[in-house]
């Protein structure tokens, strides 16, 4: 059996690595005791070449060092004990066929009776009488002492016993035919054969250049990290149970060193051979733009253009997030940069999620751009459309554009470009992911802004990116990452924080309650709704579905919520509403033709309705937090500011309904409830369900680590980014 292609070895990323490395890649049979049949069953595992064993992270470890006396078990208590076989054998039952297989253990002390239910047919020849075992359990019964499937191991009297008993033993993550006590096998005479003394020496193991007192050093009173070699060791066979975090925390800072290496090694290549379109800008749509805004923008804002402005200025394209919590004005930035890049004479596109956004966008952009004569498209799946084709082309490009160093990597057809550039003004173009696949060819896009940027997966940025020669980079998300994620999963990235949201927003009052106070709430929804209000009514489904019956569906309680809160009218809006009808459900509910919005998450992003502050949004549990912080962004947003208008937003109310018994769902909620950060409630999120819920599967697939935690190990990744920084400065 072949190794196959093995990308996330941390060997690869060590800079200089001892030529011993090379025979940690060998395939696992060079492991005496591996054989074809066992080497089949270790890529079960996903355990192919040696590294892989030795980096085969045990589950758990068993101090069996000294043994409880069976006598001495308590229930619930998981413990391990030593005894011999005194009696065994099969149970079965009349009705059904259900067996069980039973054995009575000793220990000097008391007896123990182990039980598994369906007997399998190789267990009497294995549970024979006078044999002795490690047991491993709870005890679900004292009386008599009673464990019901519990872990064994045979205690073989041999030479190699003293890996098994009398010390800290791994208990590794097994498949069926390979037992706890082969495994520990295979990784001893690993370590032994490819690690060998690793306390003297790390000559087959070996360090990475940079590996040094600094990096060693941990807090103070805690000891320094061991070498890689001392923790591969350590966390199959540690001397104490503390041993085992100090060596996780080693392997896991390797991990990141490969990680981090290669989000250098790719943000490199992509300087050397991207050269930046100059896309600065000279005002002369912005200052007229900023004029008429009827806001001025906040010191976040400012500051973020600033940085925008110096990186569309620079020599490389700027790959910049923008993260501002929902509200925080990322629009109005989208915009000023999007001018700045049409100033310069070239194109932009701005990507959003859905196309109720986009809509939006287009929109919000036509109105603030066309009375400065720029042309503004729009492309969704269902639609292509462009606002007035402006009169008077007023874009002057400011520079002679023309002489953007991008020729050398620039294919032919730079001239025409050119040629076309002069010939039409500058575009903004609006869309959808549509955007993507549309036929159309930007050889000056010089701006791509992604909206919601947790929406998307990174290929389709890059797609997108694509189109264009090396354009800029600009993604926008509310969801704030937490600064682990910052660093891994955008690491090629540079970060902006908004901080700051414009004075008009308003606080949003939150309330968890169940299901039974529905009537009452939605008695103060229509109270609302009498004030002039409008309201969102949120449900985690577009249908029941036959297996989950407690989760409401949008379509189903659709005319129980319009009863709930007649005479009031009522819209509907989900995923598979046609688009033109979508689109005529929001124009009516801006217009106030409808007061309530019934809708699924599908209003997540974006949407922008000052006038609507209420939101209920039922079985809450079933959202993630970043996700309901996200939502219930769309209430307590500024009014339109201008004569005899406050701007300011109104008072408003998220109630969230959830009738989840486990404490946990619960406590997770009433985080909502304390707080409208957006950054504690992210921080919460990704401690509570892990990267995947926050940021959306596409993107978490990446992060396989074995021993690295993205929730815990901020310090642990901030040194392996120095680490991958010194390594990739002087290479061998
Ligand atoms: P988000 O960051 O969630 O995308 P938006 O860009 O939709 O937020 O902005 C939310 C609201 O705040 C919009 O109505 C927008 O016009 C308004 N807004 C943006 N910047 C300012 C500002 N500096 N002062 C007042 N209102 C602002
Ligand atoms: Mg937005």
């Amino acid at each position: 059996m072949s190794a196959p292609e093995h990308q996330h070895s941390p060997s690869a990323a060590i800079a200089g690595a001892a030529p011993a490395a090379s025979a940690l890649r060998a395939p696992v049979t060079a492991v005496w005791g591996v054989g074809e049949e066992r080497a089949k069953l270790l890529a079960r595992l996903n355990i192919f070449i040696v590294e892989d064993l030795l980096l085969h992270r045990p589950r758990r470890y068993e101090d069996r060092r000294k043994f409880l006396a069976i006598r001495e078990l308590r229930l619930k208590e998981a413990a391990t004990v030593r005894g011999k076989i005194i009696a065994a054998g099969v149970k079965r039952f009349r009705k059904g066929t259900r067996s069980l297989f039973e054995c009575i253990f000793d220990d000097g002390t008391a007896h123990l009776y182990c039980r598994w239910w369906q007997a399998q047919a190789w267990m009497p020849d294995w549970f024979t009488v006078g044999r002795e075992f490690l047991i491993y359990g709870k005890p679900d019964a004292l009386k008599p002492r009673t464990i019901t499937h519990p872990e064994t191991e045979l205690v073989e009297p041999g030479d190699d016993e003293f890996i098994h008993v009398n010390r800290i033993v791994p208990i590794h993550p097994l498949t069926e035919g390979l037992t706890a006590r082969v495994m520990r096998t295979l990784v001893w005479r690993a370590l032994e054969k490819f690690v060998a003394a690793p306390r003297q020496s790390a000559a087959n193991f070996p360090e990475w250049r940079f590996f040094d007192e600094r990096i060693a050093a941990r807090p103070r009173g805690t000891p320094t990290l061991p070498s890689r070699a001392e923790a591969v060791y350590q966390i199959h066979f540690p001397g104490e149970q503390p041993d085992v975090e100090e060596a996780r925390q080693r392997l896991a800072l390797d991990e990141f060193v490969e990680m981090q290496t290669q989000i250098q090694l790719r943000r490199k290549k992509f300087e050397a051979a991207a050269k930046a379109l100059p896309c600065a800008g000279d005002n002369h749509l912005l200052k007229p733009f900023l004029a008429a805004l009827g806001f001025k923008l906040t010191d976040a804002q400012t500051k973020v253009l600033r940085e925008i402005r110096a990186d569309l200025g620079g020599a490389h394209p700027m790959r910049r997030l923008l993260q501002g919590d929902v509200g925080s004005g990322k629009t109005a930035v989208a915009a000023c940069a999007a001018l700045m890049t049409l100033e310069s004479g070239f194109n932009a596109a701005l990507m959003a999620p859905t196309e109720i956004l986009a809509e939006q966008h287009f929109r919000n952009f036509s109105k603030w751009l066309q009375p400065l004569g720029v042309r503004v498209e729009m492309q969704t799946g269902t639609r292509k459309t462009s606002n007035i084709q402006p009169s008077t082309p007023n874009i002057q490009p400011s520079t002679p554009n023309i002489q953007h160093p991008t020729s050398n990597i620039q294919p032919s057809g730079n001239d025409a470009s050119r040629i076309t550039h002069h010939a039409s003004p500058a575009t903004l173009y609006v869309g959808t992911h549509a955007l993507l696949n549309s036929g159309f060819d930007l050889p000056s896009l010089g701006l791509v802004i992604i909206d919601e940027q947790h929406k998307f997966g990174v290929a389709q940025r890059e797609t997108l990116v694509r189109k264009g020669n090396y354009p800029h980079l600009l993604v926008m998300t509310a969801t704030p990452i937490p600064r682990t994620l910052g660093l891994t999963l955008y690491g090629d990235l540079d970060v902006s924080v908004m901080d700051e949201s414009p004075a008009g927003r308003g606080e949003i009052k939150t309330f968890l309650r169940t299901t039974e106070t529905l009537p009452k709430v939605f008695a103060f929804i229509r109270d609302r709704l009498s004030q002039g209000r409008q309201a969102y009514v949120v449900y985690p489904r577009v249908e029941v579905a036959d297996t989950d019956l407690d989760i409401k569906a949008v379509t189903k309680e659709f005319e129980n919520v319009q009863r709930a809160l007649s005479p009031f009218k009522a819209g509907l809006l989900h995923g598979r509403v046609r688009p033109a009808d979508q689109e005529r459900v929001m124009a009516d509910f801006r217009a106030n033709k409808i007061q309530a919005l019934v809708a699924t998450s599908l209003i997540e992003v974006g949407v922008d309705v000052p006038n609507a502050s209420v939101m209920l949004i039922e079985n809450a549990e079933h959202f993630g937090l970043a996700q309901l912080h996200q939502l219930r962004g769309r209430i307590g947003r500024p009014l339109p500011s201008g004569p005899g208008a406050t701007g300011r937003a109104h008072e408003s109310f998220c109630i969230l309904i959830s009738n989840a018994q486990n404490e946990e769902a619960q406590a997770r909620l009433k985080i909502l409830e304390r707080t409208n950060d957006g950054f504690k409630i992210a921080e919460a999120d990704l401690k509570l369900r892990g990267p995947g819920e926050l940021l959306g599967q596409q993107q978490s697939g990446a992060m396989k680590l074995r021993f690295g935690d993205l929730v815990e190990d901020l310090h642990l990744i901030q040194q392996a980014k120095e680490v991958a920084a010194r390594n990739l400065q002087s290479p061998v």
